[in-house]
């Protein structure tokens, strides 16, 4: 790997190995993508019993810009022996352990993947970026980079020195396996993970606990919305509208569209109020379950039994609980990866959050010299959308940073629009001065 790369992919997710399954088709760059990981693996510690993607397999890898492409979703099936059979089946939605499996498969098929490489620092020379590896590796040189390390799973501050087997993230779950059988068992967070988690704990599926106490911020448990016009947001079209609004207007937009992408399956929420139901025909009694919204924990005091201190914010009232267990299921965080070095994290652009600032071909913006691109997946929620860190647009974007990477448009990234008019240029809708005109024309026939 002495020559330099076209492109240096950092991590391989979903959202790079998107890229690096694209550019199989682009064979005159030369571009190499790297993992810590030993293989490709999705997101193993939310691996739970039963759960389901929320977007359609439709949306994967390449599909939505090369249908012809062999990773689609739909290749696998057939590669695999199973597409009439899973026409058959039709599922609601597709299950997060096949749809890991279809892109492990796609993984395995791609020569450019290189795992067991921890990126320990990056650096630029004036005309390279240089990766350092952890690993006893020659660094590697590339002149442009795509970030896709992900994000960082969000502990608050007072869970942090308890961080361990009793107090942990919920994408540590099933890796930690732990044995909750007759313990009190709080899960903080009311969102798809926290309910998930929640489902798991009243199946079983780590021993039966003795109680199981459920904290939401939110006002309720609240679902997702996945109506029509609501799924506009994960157009090309929005997203480009998007793009363009002032900083302050885009991040009242997100907030308030919130539920468009964080809310809970309607799936998951009738499994999780059924079993519910059920529990409590059954006496309720074992475990006890105590569904709370509308408190946050202000306080975790250990170690276990830890003590928590919850605010209700309907009366404003301070509660304290205690708990054997506590699962956070409290999001991720946004933030520049540790490896960039200090001088060239100085010469990027951020704004008043310390968001990259990110062009519409999702490329940071730095003062580096011309034919120097850092591009950043999944890390411009504040500039592109709600859709940005979810796998609807992936292989659209995927497209974006591809065709600006080759001064080419090599896929097709315009023209599947959804209905509505963004942006005001919808060549169907009369502008001021056809009306004016046809109201004169309108006139002079009277
Ligand atoms: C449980 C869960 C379920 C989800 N389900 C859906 C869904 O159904 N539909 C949807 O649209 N979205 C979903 N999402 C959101 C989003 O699609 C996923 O989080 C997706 O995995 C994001 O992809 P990514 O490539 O940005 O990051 P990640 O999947 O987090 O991958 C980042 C990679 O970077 C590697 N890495 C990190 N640091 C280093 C380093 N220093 N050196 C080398 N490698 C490193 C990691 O090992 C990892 O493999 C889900 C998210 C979660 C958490």
């Amino acid at each position: 790997m002495n020559k330099p790369l076209d492109l240096a992919g950092l991590g391989i997710g979903p959202f790079n190995l998107s890229i690096a399954a694209l550019l199989r088709e682009v064979p005159q760059l030369h571009t190499a993508f790297f993992d810590r990981k030993p293989q490709f693996n999705w997101h193993p510690g939310m691996m739970l019993p039963g759960v389901r993607l929320q977007t359609s397999y439709l949306k994967d890898l390449v599909t939505g810009v090369a249908p012809w492409s062999p990773n689609s979703f739909l290749n696998y099936l057939v590669q695999k022996g199973r597409f009439y059979a899973f026409m058959n089946a039709d599922l609601p939605a597709v299950s997060r352990a096949e749809f890991a499996d279809y892109m492990a498969w796609v993984a395995d098929g791609l020569g450019n993947l290189h795992f067991g490489r921890n990126i320990q620092y990056v650096d630029f020379d004036g005309d390279l970026f240089h990766i350092h590896f952890r690993e006893e590796t020659e660094p590697v040189r590339a002149r442009n980079l795509c970030l896709g390390t992900g994000k960082t799973p969000f502990i608050p501050q007072s869970c942090r020195p308890w961080r361990g087997d009793d107090c942990f993230h919920n994408m540590e779950l099933t890796l930690r396996q732990p044995d909750v059988a007759g313990q009190r068992v709080t899960v903080v967070g009311g969102g798809q993970s926290g309910a998930e988690v929640v489902l798991s704990l009243l199946q079983g599926d780590w021993g039966r606990p003795e109680s199981i106490h459920w904290l939401s911020r939110r006002p309720n448990f609240e679902p997702l919305d996945e109506t029509p016009f609501t799924n506009e947001y994960f157009t090309p079209g929005y997203v480009d509208t998007f793009h363009q609004l002032p900083e302050a207007q885009r991040l009242t937009l997100v907030e308030n569209q919130k539920l468009a992408s964080d809310g809970i399956s309607p799936d998951t929420l009738e499994a999780l109020y059924q079993r519910l139901y059920e529990h409590r025909i059954s006496g309720g009694e074992s475990p006890r379950v105590v569904l709370q919204p509308h408190r946050s924990l202000q306080a975790l005091a250990g170690p276990a039994p830890f003590q928590l201190d919850i605010h209700n914010a309907l009366n404003g009232e301070r509660t304290s609980s205690t708990a054997d267990r506590v699962i956070l299921c409290t999001g991720f965080e946004s933030r520049l990866p540790d490896y960039l070095s200090a001088a060239l994290r100085q010469r990027l652009e951020t704004d008043d959050h310390g968001h990259l600032r990110l062009a519409s071909d999702f490329q940071a913006q730095w003062d580096g010299p011309p034919g120097r691109h850092l591009y950043a997946v999944n890390a411009g929620r504040h500039s592109h959308g709600i859709a940005d860190p979810q796998m609807s647009l992936m292989c659209w974007r995927s497209a974006r940073i591809i065709n600006h990477l080759a001064g080419e448009t090599l896929f097709p990234v315009t023209g599947n629009v959804g209905l509505v008019d963004w942006n005001g240029d919808d060549p169907r809708v009369a502008t001021g001065d056809d009306r004016q005109s046809l109201l004169a024309l309108l006139k002079s026939d009277f």
